[in-house]
């Protein structure tokens, strides 16, 4: 997410500056105050429905009064009920119940504080609402699996460099009339088979399945804040950075926003349906901050103690968005944890991508993953390992991207490879290693080898970090674009501007040839692979769908592009040696080439050898052209195979053999073996 915070302020992060310097207190005196409040863990907090009746537990320890208020509706009218609940100062939850089962039926809590009634608020914990998430609703989440739901799972992981994550946003995907989808913008897009786009080229799910991505990672669909669902016709979109309830999914992407139990029906055929593909589901989550301040449901429910504040009780904004919520906080931590658990549980989630991640203090991220673990081995965390503006968290407990290695079992981004290989990504006319920059040879060498140690990469040279990080290749994602700042073919179109499309073309393959080869997770950005643009609109999160979706034309127009991306995931699903699991295999396995970048810049190559990974290639080398000569390259003794060469991949033997030196054209990669 990057929405509002500036410029400055997101270079000082990015790069790490001042945030490893600052030396803020663990808590501002403002925030002492929560750390004695009794806190609850029950999975019976706000609703639980028996046969005895309906329970309500809200957890508000310095409330005066909490009032329970039942509706028949999701929006207007007038309540039913309003019960006052009883208050337990060991936990400092408050009760009230129901003998009966209340389906159908929707409430809110209103809390008394400090002499003031606070505005009614569907509690934290709300896990279904009615349209724009006043109010919570009571369903039967039994009547809410699709059929088979019981035997449903996600693809078996077994290390997480064999994932291969698509980022997308369902409104991009589905919306233009070009995808030949009916549910367009909906979760139900997902589940339709046979969709074509105008040129009779596939959409859809099928792309998914012929693209060859393990995982999709869909942008926030829980609850967000900014498209009234009430009016979902006035072509409203929003990437949804903005979180109001954590526990229920977004109602504009349900055909049906006024009927809570749609929504959660249809994301579940959603997962459902990418699941039965093979493909995973991996949710971006923003427990980071909410989308208003006082008016946010932990405000309203337990004034003070979600967010973090300054000395002078202001709230603290880490998140450029406004606030920081307060994961140092035992009740926000068992949030969290608690929150991920239950999509886990109820949707079947695979995997988790933490929005601003290192406003997360390092315990709550370990805890996180841990308990993940206990329901799905298979499950993925990962995040941006940095934040958007100063917090009191201290830098030592934050989970940035240098502290990676004080977490266990989750990864981080790799803004290193990122900017290094494309250019940097705020300065639009910037260019990189594949744009023909010279001076990012170290950088994208710490990408390749997944920020581990490695005895020929120096990282007192890298523009980022200026050590190795990671203690292994699952620790790290890593990318050349997403859906923050502009796309790989905007990227393109501003920093090489005499260049033609095609030429542009040739620097995304190469760009991607990086990304999909280097050691750690790759991720790629929905719709890069037909050469999708956002008409240079750097920060599209509310801009239109005119700007955002997907024009399913491209892919025909762009089909060479899209065969080397599949061309390229299949390479790397093939191939072990791309997805090594330990920083000791890359340090052996893999060799570079002794070259000098200040003589010749923009070249990169090295060989991975002996069978890397178990690899069925017994030596691989890789090559890497980011200048506009060609460049001769010596190939160690005996025959060598290309399966990657001047902008072709073909795993079939038809590129050639080589011997002695090959040439490798300007922006372009070769890969060649021996069997
Ligand atoms: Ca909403």
């Amino acid at each position: 997410m990057r929405k509002t915070m500036t410029l400055l302020t997101a270079a000082l992060v990015m790069t790490g500056i001042g945030v490893q310097t600052q030396t803020a207190s663990a808590r501002s005196k403002y925030d002492e105050r929560f750390a004695s409040y009794p806190t609850y863990n029950g999975d019976d907090l706000e609703l639980s429905v028996d046969s005895t009746g309906t329970h309500f537990r809200l957890w508000s320890p310095k409330a005066q009064e909490v009032t329970l208020r039942l509706y028949d509706t999701g929006l207007n009218g007038k309540p039913y009920m309003n019960i006052p609940m009883n208050f337990h100062p060991e936990n400092g939850t408050w009760t009230a119940g129901v003998d009966k089962p209340l389906y159908g039926k929707y409430y809110t809590f209103q809390v008394k504080q400090d002499g003031k009634w606070l505005s009614e608020t569907p509690g934290v914990w709300a896990k279904a609402v009615g349209a724009n998430g006043k109010r919570a609703a009571i369903i039967d989440f039994s009547t809410t699996d699709p059929d088979g739901w019981d035997a449903d799972k996600g693809p078996k992981v077994d290390n997480f460099t064999d994932v291969i994550v698509y980022e997308m946003h369902h409104r991009d995907f589905s919306m233009s009339p070009s995808s030949g989808i009916a549910n367009k913008g909906k979760f139900l897009a997902l589940t339709e088979p046979g969709t074509t786009s105008p040129d009779g080229e596939k959409t859809g799910i099928d792309h998914l399945k012929e693209l060859g991505v393990t995982h999709v990672h869909i942008l926030p669909s829980y609850d967000y804040n900014s498209v009234d669902e009430t009016n979902l016709q006035s072509n409203t979109y929003n990437w949804g950075y903005d979180p109001q309830n954590y526990n229920a999914p977004e109602g504009s992407y349900s055909t049906n926003p006024s009927d809570p139990s749609t929504r959660v029906r249809e994301m579940k055929e959603m997962v459902k349906a990418l699941h039965d593909a093979g493909i995973g589901v991996i949710m971006d989550v923003v427990y980071n901050h909410t989308a208003e301040n006082d008016g946010s449901n932990f405000e309203l429910t337990s004034p003070g103690y979600y967010h973090r504040h300054l000395d002078d009780g202001r709230y603290s904004d880490a998140s450029g968005c406004g606030n920081e919520t307060a994961s140092d906080l035992q009740q926000m931590r068992d949030f969290i944890i608690n929150s991920v658990k239950y999509w886990a549980d109820e949707y079947h989630i695979d995997g988790f991508r933490f929005d601003l991640m290192a406003i997360h203090d390092i315990e709550t991220m370990n805890q996180v993953a841990e308990e993940l673990k206990k329901i799905n081995p298979s499950i993925f965390v990962y995040g941006e390992g940095w934040t958007a503006g100063d917090s009191p968290l201290p830098a030592e407990r934050r989970a940035l991207k240098e502290n990676v290695s004080k977490m266990t079992d989750i990864a981080v981004f790799s803004d290193d490879l990122r900017d290094a290989v494309k250019g940097h990504y705020s300065n639009a006319e910037d260019r990189g290693f594949a744009t023909g920059k010279p001076g990012n040879e170290e950088t994208v060498k710490i990408g390749i080898v997944a920020a581990t140690a490695h005895p020929q990469v120096d990282y007192s040279k890298g523009n980022n970090s200026k050590f190795p990080y990671a203690e292994s290749p699952e620790m790290i994602v890593n990318y050349v674009s997403c859906h923050d700042d502009l796309t790989l073919t905007d990227k393109l179109r501003k920093s090489l501007p005499d260049a033609s499309d095609e030429q542009r073309k040739r620097a995304a393959k190469l760009a991607q040839t990086i990304v999909f080869t280097s050691q750690g997770t790759p991720f790629m950005f929905a719709g890069e692979e037909i050469f999708r643009d956002k008409k240079g609109v750097h920060n599209s999160y509310n801009s239109p769908d005119s700007v955002n979706a997907i024009d399913w034309h491209l892919k025909s127009a762009n089909r060479d592009l899209l065969d080397y991306y599949i061309g390229l995931i299949a390479l790397r699903k093939n191939h072990p040696a791309f997805r090594m699991t330990t920083a000791g295999q890359i340090a052996k396995h893999l060799e570079f080439d002794d070259i000098d970048s200040s003589t010749t810049p923009n070249l990169i190559s090295y060989t991975l050898k002996d069978n890397a990974n178990g690899d069925s290639w017994k030596d691989i080398k890789v090559i890497f052209n980011g200048g506009d000569e060609p460049r001769s390259v010596r190939l160690p003794k005996g025959t060598w195979k290309a399966a990657v060469l001047d902008g072709k991949i073909d795993l079939s033997e038809s590129l050639g053999s080589f011997k002695g030196t090959i040439k490798v054209a300007p922006a372009s990669a070769a890969i060649l073996y021996k069997d």
